[in-house]
């Protein structure tokens, strides 16, 4: 088998006493997409906040590519190709679109103005309304407008907490739809969710996450059809 894209391997995250992640191991291969679910505290923003840098791991080792990337801090990981979309979006409403877009283009060298105008192609809805305050768009497309961003890096793995959170059933399925693009574009995905029904339709592997252990993993066409899952962690509708 050919090497992980990124390989976590006895993860643990501790703020304080507070032990948020307890010796969690899983391989992302290249060009899927993976899923970490679980409930509310269950350990999935410290993970993704582990692998991106943005959070100290107190044990375990991360490979990306095969290198150590344990404590690289995220703004070295960016223009290697880890990049992570943030939960709550981080969208800086009273800028414009674009201004969101050219921020974001800052700090890689693949943010000219073509990649920014394939943005607006891939997502007509940020184009045709550009000039406006990003604050002006709808819960649904600030998180394509992340998601954009993101983009931008051309990134090799994007890592997503929680994209559907606070959303209305009917965008969620339009940020899936994005995020099946994005997988199509042949960047391999990394995404965190509480929706776990929708999620794992979404991946081809799921790790279901409680108390910052993984309790189950598997193919999410296998876990989906597992009635036990579903009645424990899935709820029953
Ligand atoms: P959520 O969906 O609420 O973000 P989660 O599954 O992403 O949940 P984490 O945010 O990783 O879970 O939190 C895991 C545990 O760590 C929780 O008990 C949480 O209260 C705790 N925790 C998270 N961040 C901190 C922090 N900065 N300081 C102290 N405890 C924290």
């Amino acid at each position: 088998m050919s090497e992980p894209l990124l390989s976590v391997q006895d993860l643990c995250v501790s703020y304080g006493r507070v032990q948020a992640v307890r010796g969690i191991s899983f391989d992302v291969a290249a060009g899927t997409l993976v899923t970490l679910v679980g409930a509310n505290g269950a350990g999935k923003s410290s993970i993704i906040n582990a692998i991106s840098g943005i959070v100290r791991p107190s044990a375990g080792t991360i490979l990306f590519e095969g290198s150590d990337i344990t404590r690289t801090r995220s703004h070295s990981l960016v223009p290697r190709g880890l990049v992570q979309v943030p939960e709550g979006r981080q969208i800086l409403g009273t800028m414009s679109i674009a201004e969101n877009l050219q921020m974001g283009a800052r700090s890689h060298t693949s943010g000219s103005a073509s990649a920014i105008d394939e943005m607006y192609q891939r997502f007509p809805v940020l184009g045709e309304r550009r000039k406006l305050p990003a604050g002006s768009l709808s819960g649904g497309e600030q998180q394509m407008l992340a998601i954009a961003r993101a983009m931008l890096a051309r990134p090799k793995l994007i890592l997503m907490d929680e994209p559907s959170m606070g959303l209305a059933p009917k965008i969620v399925n339009e940020v899936f739809a994005v995020i099946d693009e994005v997988l199509a574009g042949g960047t391999t995905v990394l995404l965190v969710e509480q929706n776990a029904r929708r999620a794992l339709q979404a991946a081809q592997e799921g790790h279901i996450l409680q108390n910052g252990e993984i309790v189950r993993s598997g193919a999410s066409d296998a876990l989906l059809a597992d009635d036990d899952i579903i009645q424990a962690y899935l709820g029953t509708g």
